[in-house]
């Protein structure tokens, strides 16, 4: 074994180096993990453009949360891993005992432990991702298919918030990867998608996924509501999901519900912004309106077993594949272009 290894490490807005930093040692629980994939995420894209995120990480620091690879080493104590075994870890888990964990919201858990560091040739697994959030593979499924577990567990969590039932229609507005996950998940749940998108190319992903209806996303608000009525009846549809993480879009996703419909606001907005909400809409109508953040350890299991059942894969997901060395480029390429897929490194 090395001691010293390659890594990202970022260290502010826009200031990412890939460098010989030491191999991380292990405490008892531990795993030690040989990267064999990591995919780019839109969370990764926003905090090397803003340089920090206040939960997730604080520079400097390892960087990349989306990975699949290989236990090398086994720290004191670990049963559950051998040498060897391919797994996929998640980027956090919950601690079990707050508040929040013992009421089955582990995503708003008061100590979630987040883990980075995946553009790397290695990763250390805290005991306790090791002991919740961290599967062996089958065979059958990849390293690149593996590692969508953590955002897809996020998605399917978004979509339990919205309990969309089969045959009901879901509207999902923005088709980056994070969407098109949405499109594709309510297909497979048995309900009919309405996807909205700004570019032609994420129109035709979404249709691949499985979209019955794209809409084409414009600056004219009214002629969206108007469009989604008329795919739905008049009626307006059941269920909305905001994948853009824009308040104007926030406010447009509610005047998409049918009476009695619910919106899922995913996509995060930027800090201090508000959106306002019209309460005659919300009373007369009775919306619900949900928000969601994270994952809990069961959408994680939920998702591996999606994955697993190839409902989901990389094929779908991942158009690009690229050395650690190119990292920056790539983060770059990602800031400067909206309505990218993902790019899995591989270190
Ligand atoms: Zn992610
Ligand atoms: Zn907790």
């Amino acid at each position: 074994m090395k001691n010293e290894m390659t890594a990202a490490v970022l260290y502010g807005r826009e200031n990412l180096r890939i460098e010989n930093v030491p191999v991380p040692e292990l405490d008892p629980g531990d795993i030690l993990v040989r990267v064999r994939a990591a995919l780019t995420c839109g969370t990764d894209v926003k905090v090397f453009r803003r340089g920090y995120h206040a939960r997730m990480i604080v520079p400097p620091a390892l960087f990349g949360h989306e990975l699949a690879g290989d236990v090398v080493a086994t720290g004191d104590g670990v049963t559950k891993f051998a040498l060897g075994q391919r797994v996929v870890a998640a980027n956090s888990a919950p601690c079990e005992e707050c508040f929040y964990c013992r009421r089955g919201a582990q995503n708003l858990c008061e100590d979630l432990l987040f883990n980075n560091g995946a553009y790397a040739e290695y990763i250390r697994i805290p005991a306790r991702i090791v002991e919740r959030n961290t599967y062996v593979l089958p065979e059958h499924v990849t390293y690149q298919d593996a590692a969508l577990m953590e955002p897809l567990a996020c998605v399917l969590r978004g979509l339990d918030e919205t309990r969309a039932r089969p045959g009901e229609t879901v509207t999902v507005m923005g088709l980056g990867p994070i969407g098109l996950m949405f499109v594709r998940m309510a297909k497979v749940h048995g309900c009919r998608v309405i996807a909205i998108g700004r570019r032609p190319s994420q129109l035709d992903n979404a249709i691949r996924m499985g979209a019955d209806e794209v809409v084409t996303a414009r600056d004219d608000q009214d002629a969206i509501v108007e469009r989604v009525r008329e795919l739905t009846s008049g009626h307006g549809t059941d269920v909305a999901i905001e994948a853009v993480g824009k308040p104007e879009s926030w406010e447009l996703a509610v005047r998409l519900l049918r009476r009695g419909g619910r919106v899922n606001f995913f996509g995060g907005c930027p800090t201090d912004t508000r959106i306002s909400l019209d309460t005659q809409l919300l009373h007369y109508s009775e919306l619900t309106c949900t928000a969601s953040f994270h994952h809990t350890p069961s959408t994680v299991r939920a998702a591996l077993d999606r994955i697993i059942s190839g409902d989901v894969t990389a094929r779908q997901f991942v158009n690009r594949v690229e050395p650690l060395a190119n990292l920056l480029e790539v983060m770059r390429h990602l800031m400067a272009h909206n309505g990218h897929m993902k790019t899995a490194i591989i270190p």
